[in-house]
Order: structure tokens, then C-alpha cells, then sequence
């Protein structure tokens, strides 16, 4: 069993503290129908800093996501790198910033983050919209039975779910 770690934030990026650990990709339900497979796990940073004036947490993601492809429905392999950083604000200014999303992302500077959540959210943020394999290596079995079905239909159904 995973723990469910809360972090105070102000507190992790005054101090620079660091938070390592593990996440099973099971646990990750908001990946759902990305995934091919939920199998293993996503090794996690998070690191607390300071820039200039600035608050900051850091999340940094590593590990391997079996994501579905787009064309074939087959498996991808995906080699998940992602480093994100989150400017710390008050629960005020959240409201304010919202409009200019130039900024840089933003997170409420809860005494309280559910660490789980926050890798959970920047994981989803960090992978490709519509994974596919590259051209011409998408399973041969899977497009064979599409035929002559185009990649439209494939699309259609897709969008059936949502
Ligand atoms: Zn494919």
C-alpha cells in the first residue's frame, strides 16, 4: 500500500525540503482509458524552492506508461519525463491570476497538498493528448481488421465515449 502524503507547502519551499517516492499506476485513476495497461509504477520528486521572491514546489515524474495509441489501439510505450514548476499563492490571488494563464502554473499555497494528487495532475498535463505510434509501426494485426475501415471510423468511435 501507498501512503497519501500531504505537504504543507509554504513550509516545504522556505525549508527546500524534498519528498521522494513511489506511485503504482493502478492508483491513477484519472488516466483510465489512456492507458493500454496499468502496470508499475512512477518514481516522484517533489522538491520545495525559492526564486527570487517566488515560492516554489517542483514535481519531477520518471517511468514508463503504457499509453494507447491512437490509431491502432495498440500499447505504447512511453517514457515519462516530467519536471513541472508550480508557483506557491495564497487561496486570494489564486482567484486573480486565473485569467492570465501566461503566468506560470500556479497552486494554492495549502498547508495540506495531497501529494498524490498533485503527480497525478501533472502527469496528465505532461502526456501527449492523442498518443500515437509513428508513422507506419502501428500494429499490423489491429489495422488489417480495420480495413477498410478508415482512421476516421476509429476516430468516431472513439469520440462515442466522451
Ligand atoms: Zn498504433
Amino acid at each position: 500500500m501507498f501512503a497519501q502524503p500531504l505537504i504543507d507547502g509554504m513550509d516545504f519551499a522556505r525549508n527546500g525540503r524534498e519528498l521522494h517516492g513511489e506511485i503504482s499506476i493502478k492508483s491513477l485513476l484519472r488516466l483510465g482509458d489512456m492507458l493500454a495497461k496499468s502496470d508499475g509504477s512512477l518514481a516522484y520528486v517533489v522538491r520545495g524552492l525559492r526564486v527570487s521572491d517566488r515560492y516554489m514546489l517542483e514535481v519531477a515524474l520518471s517511468g514508463v506508461c503504457h499509453l494507447r495509441c491512437h490509431r491502432c489501439l495498440g500499447e505504447i510505450e512511453y517514457p515519462v519525463g516530467i519536471t513541472t514548476r508550480l508557483q506557491l499563492v495564497s487561496a486570494e490571488k489564486m482567484d486573480e491570476i486565473d485569467a492570465n494563464d501566461d503566468e506560470m502554473e500556479c497552486i494554492e499555497a495549502s498547508s495540506q497538498i495531497d501529494v498524490l494528487a498533485l503527480v497525478e495532475d501533472e502527469l496528465i498535463l505532461g502526456l501527449p493528448f492523442a498518443p500515437k505510434h509513428p508513422e507506419g509501426t502501428c500494429s499490423p494485426d489491429i489495422e488489417g481488421l480495420q480495413q477498410p475501415a478508415s482512421a476516421f471510423s476509429v476516430l468516431a468511435n472513439l469520440k462515442k465515449k466522451y
